[in-house]
Parts: structure tokens; C-alpha cells; sequence
């Protein structure tokens, strides 16, 4: 979920990262831009089918840093590492609703995170005329992306990075690329 657009809607280059190299492995990045770094969007054009990084070796690093709430809370025992595996597998299905829901309303670009496309989905009902059978679609899939949105701040994003002084040493990793404000 972390790659797919479930959690993320784009992730951003930091100092250190090689840009060109990855441009040249095949990440579609947008160059940095005033106080913009450069960036590229989910789901990542380097997820493989089977849940692997192609870029692996050379991934950013906010993809080296980032550890979803979940996994840290299991690290920290926590919680165990059963009920985390239920958990993911709850979202996911959450996801998948709300990628059925895109569908039946006429959006199948699976190739945007879903944050972009229910954005798009919702000003082009709210746009224009739309039948009763579509107006229900929507309704059930505003209420299936308002429980992903809740379930993915409650267990998934990790909490603004704390100052440095207050940042316990050697903890905490960065929060990865936030959601863009939409979704
Ligand atoms: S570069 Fe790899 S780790 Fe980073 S978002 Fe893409 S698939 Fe995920």
C-alpha cells in the first residue's frame, strides 16, 4: 500500500538522492520547481506486480526511511505481528472497495493514486448532470474513501517528524510524503 497510491499520492526527492539515476531507471520524476523538490507519483512506476521494488538498491530516501505507524507500533510489540497482518489486510480490502466504486463510475485509471482519482471523480458528478444510480455510487464510495482515510491515519501515516529536539536519538523515521491536501 505504501507504493501502490493507497497511502501516497506522490514521493518526494530529498538531498542525496540521484536524481538523474533515477530518471534513467525509469521513475517519471517532476523536475524541482521554486521551493518544490523533484518528485514522482504513485503508484510507483518501479512496483512490480508481486509487491517488489525494481529500484530497490537505489530506492529514495524516503522509501529507505519510511516505516508505516503499523510497522513500528509491531516492532515496538506493540501490537503483535498477527494482528498487524489483519489490519493490512482490512485496508487493502477497504482500497480495493473504493477501486471497485472508481470503476463502476467510469474511472479506471488505475495508474493514479486513488487520493487524485476519487478528487477527479467527485468534481466531474459535481460538475455535471448525473442519474440517480450514479449519485448512490458515489455516495458509497465517499463514505468507502472517508474509512480507507481514517483507517490509513489511524494505523498507516506516522505523526509530523518532531523537532530535532525533541526527536528521540536515532528513532523515529520520517514520515513519507504526505497525502496531497485532497484526499
Ligand atoms: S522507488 Fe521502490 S520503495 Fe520507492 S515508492 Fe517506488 S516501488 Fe516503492
Amino acid at each position: 500500500m505504501c507504493c501502490d497510491g493507497t497511502l501516497f499520492d506522490l514521493v518526494r526527492l530529498e538531498p542525496g538522492d540521484d536524481a538523474r539515476r533515477l530518471a534513467r531507471l525509469g521513475l517519471p520524476l517532476a523536475a524541482a520547481r521554486g521551493r518544490q523538490a523533484a518528485r514522482f507519483p504513485q503508484p510507483c512506476a518501479a512496483l512490480c506486480a508481486d509487491g517488489s521494488c525494481r529500484v530497490y538498491a537505489d530506492r529514495p530516501g524516503q522509501c529507505r526511511a519510511f516505516e508505516c505507524r503499523l510497522l513500528q507500533e509491531a516492532k515496538a510489540g506493540r501490537v503483535s505481528f498477527p494482528a498487524a497482518a489483519r489490519r493490512v489486510t482490512t485496508a487493502k480490502r477497504r482500497a480495493n472497495q473504493v477501486r471497485r466504486l472508481l470503476r463502476a463510475l467510469g474511472d479506471h485509471d488505475e495508474q493514479r493514486a486513488l487520493g487524485e482519482r476519487f478528487h477527479r471523480t467527485s468534481e466531474r458528478l459535481e460538475a455535471g448532470p448525473a442519474d440517480a444510480a450514479a449519485h448512490a455510487l458515489y455516495a458509497d464510495l465517499s463514505l468507502a474513501m472517508h474509512r480507507l482515510k481514517l483507517e490509513a491515519h489511524a494505523h498507516f501515516h506516522t505523526p509530523p517528524a518532531a523537532t530535532p529536539a525533541q526527536r528521540p536519538a536515532g528513532k523515529a523515521p520520517r514520515p513519507r510524503t504526505a497525502h496531497s491536501p485532497r484526499t
